[in-house]
């Protein structure tokens, strides 16, 4: 009998921004699940990294240097992982950059809402444009798209990072229209404040904020990447498989 926890034995998975953080994690998870994993992000060292830490786990996996908001380097993304790897049935969008989270909307700069947008929903765009090809190819399979809790609800003094993660899940719900009934299934997981570089790159006094920001958890605590990697892994395996263009919460009811 094959063993009932390698739920991605046989296929592929493709992660964006799984260099760091919550891809990271979610390449450590499909690993340990059985997938090849292709991690794909701009970093080499960090992506080679993670690739030696899979191998030394026993999974498999490769790197790919890509930047999500190039139309050539993610076609070469999905290329590389086909040579590499041969079929692709997974993928996590995860690559995202908060952008400035500081600032007030009359002072915002407009080269950073042009950056958060290029990087949070042009490169979730491409990504799916030119992963559904090979997803339909290998007979389906699925995409999770990383939104946020800012994709459901507002905020202040980051307009921009709300705006591009309500805009993750608007695609997310209109490309699981369009590959429905032809055997995708494309959702969204949506992360509260989880303990990565990105909420601690962001601010200046970044423990002090960390601090202010927990209390407002009901949780009363960060999560951590894992936490979102095993909601992913869920949203993209079989036991999900009338799961479609949901967005799934994964913030200790911050959303709520
Ligand atoms: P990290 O900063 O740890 O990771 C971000 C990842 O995105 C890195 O792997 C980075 O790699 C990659 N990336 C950034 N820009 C590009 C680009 N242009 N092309 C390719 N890859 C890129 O942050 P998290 O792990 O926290 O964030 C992952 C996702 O989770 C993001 O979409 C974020 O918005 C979302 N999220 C995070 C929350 C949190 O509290 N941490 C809360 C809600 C959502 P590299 O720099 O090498 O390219």
């Amino acid at each position: 009998m094959p063993n009932a926890r390698m739920r991605f034995d046989g296929k592929v998975a493709l992660i964006t921004g799984g260099n760091a953080g919550i891809g990271l994690a979610a390449g450590h998870a499909f690993a340990g699940q059985g997938a090849k994993v292709m991690i794909a992000a701009r970093r080499s060292a960090e992506g080679e990294q993670a690739v030696a830490e899979i191998l030394q786990a026993g999974g498999e996996a490769a790197f790919v240097a890509t930047d999500v908001t190039s139309s050539a380097s993610v076609q070469a993304m999905v290329a590389a992982c086909i040579a590499r790897f041969g079929r692709l049935d997974v993928a996590f969008n995860n690559a995202g950059i908060p952008g400035d989270v500081t600032t007030d909307i009359a002072d915002a700069d407009e080269d950073t809402f042009e950056r958060v947008m290029a990087v949070n929903v042009r490169g979730v765009w491409l990504s799916m444009k030119y992963e559904i090809p090979e997803i339909l190819k290998a007979g389906g399979g699925a995409i999770v798209n990383c939104s946020s809790f800012a994709g459901l609800r507002g905020g202040p003094r980051s307009s921009a990072y709300y705006a591009s993660k309500h805009a993750v899940l608007g695609m997310t719900k209109s490309v699981a229209l369009e590959y429905a009934a032809r055997n995708i299934r494309v959702n969204a997981v949506c992360p509260g404040l989880i303990m990565t570089d990105l909420i601690t790159s962001g601010f200046a006094n970044a423990q002090e904020k960390l601090a202010m920001l927990t209390a407002r958890i009901p949780m009363q605590r960060v999560g951590l990447p894992e936490e979102v990697a095993n909601a992913v892994l869920w949203l993209a395996s079989p036991e999900s498989s009338f799961v479609n263009g949901a967005a799934l919460p994964v913030d200790g009811a911050t959303s709520v």
